[in-house]
């Protein structure tokens, strides 16, 4: 086989889709990462439709063999309580009837991110090391010269940087600062015996006065476990001085309605916390011989907090841009800025709304009323139902039109 010219660094959901993409084109590529796998991943563990859309299109078998695997549940849609407590409960699809191909699913990223790296050991062309962790990079001659902790050096024609959050790549090379107004902070816990968690697994967003502008959640996984964390943007919880691993105890134990729910639970382990870089704001994702990709690239959801899929989405595209700079020959930040243009056409218009819904939760009386309105009015249930299926949809939500409707036709229907 011919000497790898693409390293990966990083075999998390984003890496992972990079490599198997480049590797179902014949082309060798070096995947590294410095955990060893079956590893944990501080997440809410909640897939999205754009997981199920990134693996119809890299390969289709993948995602049929995650829709009959039991490290799975399925998720059909999305409870929202309003700061007054007030429930909306949104299907994912309008109408659905379950089977085993649900919308989202649900698996902790201990299960999740080892059946991918079990994927990516199915390639040959995947030179995959694990216990590797990338310490220098180092430019010589329009190549990379690439150091490992253990001592060991490769030298490729370009860097694929899928090495998460904390990702010294992208700091160093890619210029990416932490910027508190686009970066949150979370926290997480595994849990049995949640009470009143939904039968067809909603997951479950509460807005309430504690953690706003963030939110508190409980996820339903295998086995009657929840994923039970929160997260709030990172200035905000600078300004409100707050330890959110306190504040998630104090919801536990004592908020008047969800600590009923948690009496005879038991949190296994420690509440954990890690960063997540927010698409807000659109970067510069590539350069000379290199390419950004998922938290690397801070591509998170900054209202949902959702950044598998677009981990994913950006490993497609990166792997794609790679095999034609490859065929092009043609590794220089002029041809990999397409790159850039690429994934920013596809996630920047529903991050740019995320961005407009974020600040709504800067005002909890408008959330109130879109709830209260949305369950007297069945048409405005079934916008907000459709948003998750058709972007368009969400682009009611910058028209004026919309909060007309919203304001004045509350008739119940
Ligand atoms: C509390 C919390 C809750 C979240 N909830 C959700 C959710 O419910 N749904 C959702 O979609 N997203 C959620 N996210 C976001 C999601 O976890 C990330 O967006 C996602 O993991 C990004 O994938 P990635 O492949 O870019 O990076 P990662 O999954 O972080 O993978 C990066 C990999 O790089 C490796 N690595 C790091 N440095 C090096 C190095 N120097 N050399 C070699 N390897 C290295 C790491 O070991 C790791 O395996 C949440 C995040 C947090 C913190």
């Amino acid at each position: 086989m011919k000497k790898p010219e693409i390293l990966i660094a990083g075999a998390g959901p984003g890496g992972a889709i990079a490599a198997i993409t480049l590797a179902k084109q014949g082309i060798p590529v070096i995947l590294v990462d410095k955990e060893t796998f079956p590893r944990d991943k501080i997440c809410g563990d909640a897939l999205s439709g754009k997981v199920v859309e990134v693996l119809r299109k890299v390969d289709v078998d993948i995602l049929g063999r995650l829709q009959l695997s039991p490290i799975q549940v399925g998720s059909w849609g999305v409870d929202f309580y309003a700061p007054n407590r007030k429930l909306l409960h949104v299907p994912f699809k309008t109408n659905y009837v379950k089977t085993d191909k649900a919308p989202g699913y649900l698996t902790t990223r201990l299960d999740f991110d080892n059946f991918l790296v079990e994927e990516v050991r199915k390639y040959p062309e995947i030179d995959f090391r694990e216990s590797c962790e990338m310490k220098t990079f180092e430019r010589i001659q329009g190549d990379w010269k690439v150091g490992f902790k253990s001592g060991a050096e490769v030298q490729v024609k370009m860097i694929i940087a899928a090495d998460g959050a904390h990702s010294a790549f992208a700091r160093k090379v890619g210029q990416i600062q932490m910027e508190k107004s686009h970066y949150c902070g979370g926290v997480r816990a595994y849990y049995t015996g949640v009470t009143g968690m939904d039968s067809d697994n909603f997951i479950e967003l509460h807005f309430i006065d504690d953690v706003l502008p963030g939110y508190f959640w409980i996820f339903p996984l295998p086995n009657g476990r929840a994923n039970v964390g929160l997260g709030m943007r990172s200035d905000k919880i600078s300004q409100k001085k707050i330890d959110l691993k306190k504040l998630m105890e104090k919801i536990v134990t004592q908020d008047p309605v969800l600590s009923k729910r948690f009496t005879n639970a038991t949190c296994e382990g420690d509440i954990k916390g890690y960063g997540l870089p927010l698409g807000s704001k659109k970067r510069k994702i590539s350069g000379d011989g290199f390419v950004l990709v998922g938290d690397a690239a801070s591509l998170i959801d900054p209202f949902t907090g959702e950044g598998i899929g677009n981990a994913m989405m950006s490993g497609w595209m990166a792997g794609n841009k790679a095999i034609e700079a490859l065929s092009a020959n043609n590794f220089s930040s002029d041809f990999l800025k397409k790159y850039d243009d690429a994934v920013y056409a596809r996630l920047w218009s529903e991050l740019r709304l995320s961005k407009i819904m974020q600040e709504m939760v800067n005002y909890p009386w408008l959330f109130n009323l879109v709830v209260n309105k949305a369950n007297r009015n069945e048409e405005l249930r079934t916008t907000i139902s459709c948003m998750f299926e058709d972007l368009d949809m969400r682009k009611k939500l910058r028209s004026p039109r919309f909060y007309f409707n919203l304001m004045f036709a509350d008739k119940a229907k």
